[in-house]
């Protein structure tokens, strides 16, 4: 058996929680965890074009059950966030071994590298550049805050760049996946349901707000001088919650002023939304809102703003049929919807794909304080045990 706990030295954020970002030396340290783990088990451990860590039960190969999360965090993230797929995935092959199960198919546990974008901004970018949902050339140039690009990080981890991009081998080699994961909400609580399957994922995505002002000394200027972009990034901030309605979700987690000084007047601000909602339409109609008070804002302080988008994902419907063939193989476990995005919700447009997610006592998720009973995780690895063998017969 394996266990969470053998992480919980790995990628300590001294703030609280865990800092484990892609293509960094904590990085390393998950791949080996995982690739020891894969081995002890007699799994054959790849690594693909675009960085994911592959371990496979019998020969690669088309048509496989593929099941798998990622082992990366937002920054202060919480212990379940991705490893509990990766957990259960190597605990779900132990017990199929134990109950004597041999897959008829090839059977794969799959690490997808830099899930959360916690240190290029941007979302799922080992699956994106596996499915070509994202250019290389447009991934490989994105910084980090250090001003490394992906490019030279995944070079720094043995990945060569030259070689990023849609992986038809990979793809065409994945028949089904499965994704367990955490849940992020309290939807399961709700329904007295320990394990429960995903019915659809919220369109979402990240946009990046640049306000221009002057930068001037914080004593010497006076109020009415000032061309502050802080109060436009402020007033961005107040317009994302009033413009988030009907079950939308927009938020600011990350405001950067350039240069951030206590007695100086910033010469600009970086802030980034994250806005959510059931569809497209909905999800645009927040953005504009967002966008026409942060222009507005701006130009009542003299400022300029610059909106670019950094990603967008449409929402997601989960295979129909697939989902309620694995709610029944469970005994009828409920159906739910969640707010996050996952590689699994990525995969879904290329692949048949499902989720199990496993109930989260508060919903608390991307805050150290996540959690899950051991007796709900147990259910889980048993759930997806049990999925795996009913897809791989
Ligand atoms: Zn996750």
């Amino acid at each position: 058996m394996t266990s969470l706990d053998d992480l919980a030295g790995v990628g300590v954020d001294r703030r609280g929680g865990f800092a484990r970002h892609g293509f960094t030396g904590v990085d390393l340290e998950l791949r080996a965890w995982f690739t020891g783990e894969a081995e002890r088990r007699g799994l054959g451990v790849e690594t693909d074009r675009n960085g994911n860590a592959w371990a496979w039960w019998g020969e690669p190969g088309e048509g496989a059950v593929v099941t798998g999360s990622h082992l990366d965090s937002v920054p202060g993230g919480g212990a379940f966030d991705g490893p509990l797929g990766v957990v259960a995935a190597l605990n779900a092959v132990d017990l199929l071994r134990t109950k004597q199960f041999t897959p008829a198919k090839p059977l794969a546990v799959v690490v997808f590298v830099e899930e959360e974008g916690g240190r290029f901004g941007s979302a799922c970018l080992g699956s994106r550049l596996m499915t070509g949902a994202i250019a290389p050339e447009k991934a490989l140039a994105l910084k980090d805050l250090d001003g490394t690009t992906l490019a030279e990080a995944a070079r720094a981890c043995g990945v060569d760049p030259g070689r990023v991009g849609r992986d038809e081998e990979a793809l065409r080699r994945i028949g089904t996946f499965v994704e367990l994961h955490v849940e992020q909400g309290r939807g399961l609580v709700d329904l007295g349901a320990a394990v429960g399957v995903a019915s659809s994922i919220l369109a979402h995505g990240r946009w990046r707000f640049r306000f221009r002002g002057e930068g001037n000394h914080a004593g010497a200027t006076p109020m009415a001088d000032r061309r502050d972009p802080m109060l436009a990034a402020a007033a961005t901030v107040l317009a994302a919650r009033t413009a988030a309605t009907g079950g939308a979700r927009a938020t600011v987690g990350r405001l950067l002023p350039v240069p951030g000084g206590t007695n100086v007047i910033a010469a600009a601000v970086d802030l980034w939304l994250d806005a959510r909602a059931h569809d497209t339409a909905r999800t645009r109609a927040v953005v504009h809102a967002v966008t026409e008070a942060a222009s507005r804002a701006a130009r009542d302080e003299g400022c300029t703003v610059e909106v670019t988008e950094e990603s967008y994902g449409d929402t997601v419907h989960f295979d129909p049929a697939l989902r309620d063939d694995l709610a029944a193989t469970l005994g009828g476990v409920p159906a739910l919807p969640t707010g996050a995005g996952h590689d699994a919700g990525v995969l879904a447009a290329h692949t048949r794909t499902a989720m199990l997610f496993v109930r989260n006592p508060t919903g608390v998720s991307h805050a150290p304080e996540e959690f899950a009973e051991a007796a709900d995780c147990a259910a889980g690895t048993e759930a997806l045990a049990d999925v795996l063998a009913h897809l791989a017969r």
